[in-house]
């Protein structure tokens, strides 16, 4: 394992309070939580925990916000030019923004700067691109009447996003809920609050009307919650763990809102004997092992034909071999550490069953070196499928291999899930790989690739993987209710 450099390569980090109708405050209580760089476990700023008298505050600035303030009045174009000012300004200080990611999240500069931000600014454009192309329809119905349908936006909508993509999870949220003219209470994950905040101040600087995005950054069963019981929310938007969607349903309930979620997965990830090999194998390490395996969507149950087992599992375990795991600000490593002490503990304990239940831990299997949240990327060999670590989400640098032998097999296992986000196939046979596609019970079904992902491709869960779909236009229909107008003609 790399040392991790000391000092530190620091960002500046400019906002720590919360945002509410376009002021900078501290929290009602006047209390702060503090925030981490899980590569040394340092304190790197206290940030205002907020709770229900903020998410109040915020709320009532949302709503002042969507009835009587310059949003209200504003042509959908113009939303979508100051959408498209907010991504410019973005890219102006990508480099700022990747490194404030990368001090708290651990990922690795290299990830922060190529994917995360990129894709930030690429979303953000592409749904400004829709302000102004949100139809409704002209419907003949019987009688003398003149029918048409108007999409309005939803409301105040609360958006609760977790800390494995901090910066991308707001502009997942927040480009269809601006294009649709929503307004918006954002809790960012207690984990990674900065990026989030840093997006809120240039929304501010590119002209984005106070009260339009509020920022309250806290806990989730106290600030969390507080946005999910609000009677002045009418949507939640969230992206986390299933329990926690559990709960938000039961809060969510009293006042009937309008619930989308993106969660877990044990994404079946399909290798037939007919691959090209070398693709598959890289594809495979990239789907479990990309962002510290902290993906809902990773390829964490990897199905491998009999007759190629052997030798996939080796170039495997020759690639986690060669991983340089170390200082996420070193623009050569490839794995940084986990988010924090809960997530890291929940990993090693996993590594602990698997190892107990008869699993052949292949590489890895400990944490690496002595300070930060590092995990080595841990390999299982001979895992079946009724193992913990075949059914449960690790969300971890931890990949379970599991053999097959039949194509009907394949589909029953894979789909053996309460899961349903993502699946991916690797075969040379296209007629086979659509099948695998069609039978596979997943949102998302990748052939010959992994983590393809677009601001224009629908993303969302089957089953117990979520609610609603996020990106592309399919993402923007949570964020508006259809109005039915009907005149009569006389
Ligand atoms: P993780 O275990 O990955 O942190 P969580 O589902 O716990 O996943 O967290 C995702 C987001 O949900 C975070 O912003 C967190 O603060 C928030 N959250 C957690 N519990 C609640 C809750 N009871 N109500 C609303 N939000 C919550």
């Amino acid at each position: 394992m790399a040392t991790v450099s000391e000092p530190v390569k620091r960002p500046q980090i400019r906002q720590t309070q919360c945002f509410i109708g376009g002021k900078w405050v501290p929290s009602a209580s006047g209390k702060t939580f503090p925030t981490y760089h899980p590569a040394t476990e340092e304190v790197i700023a206290d940030v205002a925990e907020g709770d229900a008298d903020d998410v109040d505050a915020a709320v009532d600035a949302a709503r002042e916000a969507l009835e009587k303030g310059a949003w209200s009045k504003m042509d959908a174009r113009d939303r979508g030019q100051l959408m498209y000012k907010l991504a410019d300004l973005i890219e102006d200080e990508a480099d700022e923004l990747a490194a404030l990611e990368t001090l708290d999240n651990g990922k690795p500069i290299h990830d922060a700067s190529t994917a995360d931000i990129p894709l930030v600014v690429d979303c953000l454009r592409y749904y400004a691109g829709f302000a102004d192309k949100i139809h409704g329809q002209t419907i003949p119905v019987r009688g003398n009447y003149f029918t048409y349908t108007r999409r309005e936006p939803v409301g105040v909508v609360g958006q609760i996003i977790p800390w494995n993509f901090p910066a991308l999870m707001v502009a997942w949220k927040w480009g269809p809920a601006l294009a649709a003219g929503c307004t918006i209470v954002m809790k960012p994950a207690e984990q990674t609050p900065l990026s989030c905040l840093r997006m809120a101040r240039l929304a501010q600087k590119a002209g984005i009307p106070d009260g339009v995005i509020n920022v309250v950054p806290g806990y989730g069963p106290t600030a969390g919650a507080s946005i999910v019981k609000h009677p002045g929310v009418d949507k939640v938007a969230f992206t986390g763990e299933m329990s926690t969607a559990q709960t938000i349903m039961r809060d969510a309930s009293t006042t009937l809102k309008r619930l989308t979620f993106e969660l877990g997965g044990k994404s079946p990830n399909i290798v037939f004997a007919d691959a090209d090999l070398d693709a598959a194998a890289k594809g495979a390490h990239f789907a479990l092992y990309f962002n510290q395996g902290q993906c809902c969507c990773a390829g964490s149950r990897l199905f491998v034909e009999d007759s190629i087992h052997d030798e996939f599992v080796d170039r495997l375990a020759e690639m986690n071999t060669n991983r340089r795991v170390g200082d996420p600000f070193d623009p050569t490593t490839e794995q940084g550490p986990q988010v924090d002490q809960a997530q890291f503990d929940k990993i090693l304990n996993y590594i602990e069953i698997g190892k107990s239940e008869g699993a052949t831990c292949v590489t890895g299997g400990n944490r690496a070196g002595d300070r930060g949240y590092f995990v080595q990327p841990t390999l299982f060999t001979n895992v079946q499928d009724e193992m913990k670590i075949a059914r449960e989400e690790i969300f971890g640098p931890v990949l379970s291999v599991l053999r097959f032998s039949d194509f009907d097999e394949i589909v029953k296992r894979a789909n053996n899930t309460s899961f349903g986000l993502a699946a991916a196939v690797w075969s040379r046979d296209i007629g086979k790989a659509h099948r695998i596609a069609q039978k596979v019970r997943a949102g998302t079904v990748w052939v010959n690739c992994y983590d393809v992902f677009d601001a224009a491709a629908p993303f969302g869960g089957f089953k117990m993987s979520g609610l609603g779909r996020e990106l592309g236009e399919a993402g923007l229909q949570a964020y508006t209710e259809t109005k039915t107008v009907t005149v009569s003609l006389g």
